[in-house]
C-alpha cells in the first residue's frame, strides 16, 4: 500500500535549504512509491515552492503569512499541527537543523508518537542508523508501528536527483494563527560566516592555537579559496576569538562536511563529537600527541601561522 510521507522543508534568505531535498530523498528511501507531500512555511515562500516538486515532491503545500517569517515554535507549530491533522501522513521527515531540533520534539510529543532523532543513513524501509555516545558509537532504530517520525543530519541522506521538468499540485493553506505570546520584531544577521556551517561541503575550524581574534583571518583567507565555511572549537569562542555562532561540537553544531581541517585546536572529546563523521579531516597542529591526530587521516605537525599561509597559496594555484 502507498504510504504519504510529509516533509518539512527549511527556506532561508529566499531559497530551500539543501536539507529538504534531502528529507526528499530520505522519505522515498522509506518509501520508494509514497505519496510524497512538501510542506513549505514562510512569507512570501509560495514562489520558491515549485522547486521542491523538481527534487520529487508530488503535492507542495504552502503557508504564507507575516507571522511566519521568522521561525517561532509556536506559530509553526500551530501551522504544522494544523498540516498534519489535514493529512493524516504516514511518516514526517524534517532536517535535524536547529530549527527542525527545536520544533520536532514539540509536535511528536503533541501527536503522541515517537521520533528518532539525527538519523545519518537510513536501510531501506523504516530502519534507521543514528550516532549515539557524542558519536562514537550508531544504533539502529527500527519503527515497527504507527507514525514514521524522523529528522536527518544535512549533508548525510544524498538529495534525489534535480529534475527541472518534475512537476506536481501546488496547493496554499490559510492557517488563522493566533494567540502568539512570542513575536520576533528585529533579526539582526550574524555576519561572520557566508557559507553556511551546518551545510557546508568544506570546513575550516580554528581552536585556541590561532592565539586572537585577529589571527583568525588566515583562517577566513583559506576558507574563501576553498569556498569553505569557519568554524570553531569552544576554547577559541570562550577567549572571544570568535563568535559561539561558529563553535562545533556537543553543545554547539554537528557537521559532516567531506573535508574538515582542523588548526590549532587539540581535539578535545566535545569537540569531536561534532565533527568525527565528517568524510576527510586534515589537522594542523604543532603537538605531535594532540588528541586530534587521532582522528584525522592526514595530519600536519607544525606552526599553523606558517602552515595556514603557505596552505591558502598553494590551493590558490589550482
Ligand atoms: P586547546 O585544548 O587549548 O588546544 C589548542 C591547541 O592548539 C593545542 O593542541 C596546541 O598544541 C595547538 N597550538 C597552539 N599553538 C599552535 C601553533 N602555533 N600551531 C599549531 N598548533 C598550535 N569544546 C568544543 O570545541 N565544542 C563543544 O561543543 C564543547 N562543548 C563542551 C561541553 C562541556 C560540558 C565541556 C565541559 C566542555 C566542552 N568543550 C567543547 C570544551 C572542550 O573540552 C575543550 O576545552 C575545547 O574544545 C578546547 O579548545 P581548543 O582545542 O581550541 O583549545
Amino acid at each position: 500500500m502507498m504510504t504519504k510521507q510529509l516533509v518539512i522543508s527549511e527556506v532561508k534568505d529566499g531559497g530551500f535549504r539543501n536539507v529538504s531535498f534531502e528529507a526528499v530523498g530520505a522519505a522515498k528511501m522509506v518509501d520508494e512509491s509514497a505519496e510524497i507531500v512538501g510542506v513549505v512555511l514562510g512569507e512570501g515562500v509560495s514562489s520558491v515552492a515549485d522547486e521542491l516538486f523538481h527534487y520529487g515532491a508530488d503535492r507542495v503545500i504552502s503557508v504564507d503569512s507575516d507571522k511566519l517569517k521568522e521561525y517561532t515554535p509556536e506559530a509553526y507549530s500551530q501551522v504544522l499541527m494544523q498540516v498534519i491533522e489535514q493529512e493524516n501522513p504516514d511518516g514526517i521527515v524534517m532536517g535535524h537543523t536547529s530549527i527542525g531540533r527545536d520544533i520536532t520534539p514539540k509536535l511528536a510529543s503533541r501527536l503522541g508518537s515517537g521520533l528518532v532523532s539525527d538519523v545519518v543513513a537510513i536501510e531501506g524501509g523504516a530502519t534507521f542508523i543514528r550516532p549515539i555516545y557524542s558519536g562514537k558509537a550508531f544504533e539502529k532504530v527500527e519503527i515497527e508501528e504507527g507514525l514514521q517520525f524522523f529528522t536527518i543530519r544535512p549533508n548525510n541522506i544524498p538529495a534525489p536527483e534535480k529534475d527541472e521538468g518534475k512537476n506536481g499540485s501546488a496547493e496554499t493553506l490559510d492557517v488563522d494563527i493566533k494567540d502568539l505570546q512570542t513575536v520576533i520584531k528585529d533579526v539582526v544577521k550574524n555576519t561572520t560566516s557566508g557559507v553556511d556551517l551546518s551545510e557546508a561541503s568544506v570546513i575550516v575550524a580554528g581552536g585556541r592555537g590561532l592565539k586572537s581574534e585577529e589571527n583568525f583571518k588566515i583562517l577566513d583567507e583559506l576558507a574563501d579559496v576553498l569556498n569553505a565555511a569557519v568554524g570553531a572549537s569552544r576554547g577559541a569562542c570562550d577567549a572571544e576569538y570568535c563568535d559561539y555562532a561558529m563553535q562545533i561540537g556537543q553543545t554547539g553544531k554537528v557537521v559532516t562536511p567531506d573535508l574538515y581541517i582542523a588548526v590549532g585546536l587539540s581535539g578535545a572529546i566535545q569537540h569531536v563529537a561534532g565533527m568525527s563523521n565528517s568524510k576527510i579531516i586534515v589537522a594542523i597542529n604543532k603537538d605531535p600527541e594532540a588528541e586530534i591526530f587521532q582522528i584525522a587521516d592526514y595530519g600536519i605537525v607544525g606552526d599553523l601561522f606558517e602552515i595556514v599561509p603557505k596552505l591558502t597559496e598553494e590551493f590558490k594555484k589550482v
